[in-house]
């Protein structure tokens, strides 16, 4: 699998699309464990991204990520802004000066931007937020050596599903304590999203 700016593009703009579609069904999660506007942070954020890149010619993957970073960053306010933000921040950095990005390439792009996700957050896996979404897909592309498009769909929703045992120990569902636990977190479930949108892309890529 080589990944190119095309794929770049398409990601953000299913990622957008799936945004939308989801967008009171993130809400309603926020509600539940927060403060109700996840859905509007990320539908707001990633409509904007893909406005940015849609339009743009560029010569590297790289500088797709970018511009999303840079977009998401000031245009998704709460917590997930600065958390994807960094997210993609990382992952485009990761990928600088490639002309082609393999497989390998983008598996370890997306570790970093794992890494900047917790480092940003201060969290670990297992605290109720979307970096257990990222560490479970992470560590399923580090042992697979070729991407398949259903297993990465299904290792993300399995591991959004499991956010609803866990009690959250950072952001603001942090305040619920046990209340919390019931609810699947909704920073899980954009992620999963996410990860959805980008096994499609695999899947054409
Ligand atoms: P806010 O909580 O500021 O309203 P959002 O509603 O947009 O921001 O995003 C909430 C999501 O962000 C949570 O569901 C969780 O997944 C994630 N989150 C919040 N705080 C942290 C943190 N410290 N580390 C990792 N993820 C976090
Ligand atoms: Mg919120």
């Amino acid at each position: 699998m080589i990944f190119g700016v095309n794929d770049a593009k398409k990601w953000v703009q299913k990622i957008n699309e799936k945004m939308q579609k989801n967008k009171q069904q993130l809400t309603k999660l926020d509600q539940a464990i927060g403060d109700g506007d996840h859905g509007i942070n990320m539908a707001r954020g990633f409509n904007e991204a893909q406005n940015i890149v849609e339009k743009k010619e560029y010569s590297s993957v790289a500088d797709v990520f970018k511009d999303v970073a840079m977009t998401v960053m000031s245009k998704v306010s709460g917590a997930a802004g600065p958390l994807y933000g960094s997210a993609f921040l990382r992952l485009s950095l990761s990928l600088k000066g490639k002309d082609q990005v393999s497989y390998a390439d983008f598996a370890k792009g997306l570790e970093a931007a794992l890494a900047g996700m917790k480092q940003r957050g201060k969290a670990e896996a297992g605290e109720k937020t979307l970096v257990d979404v990222w560490e479970r897909v992470v560590e399923h592309l580090k042992k697979t050596d070729y991407p398949e498009s259903e297993q990465l769909t299904a290792v993300a929703k399995s591991a959004m599903e499991k956010t609803k045992e866990t009690m959250a120990t950072k952001g603001r569902a942090a305040y619920f304590k046990e209340k919390s636990i019931g609810h699947i977190d909704p920073g899980a479930m954009s992620s999963y999203y996410l990860f959805a949108a980008l096994s499609e892309v695999w899947k054409e890529a």
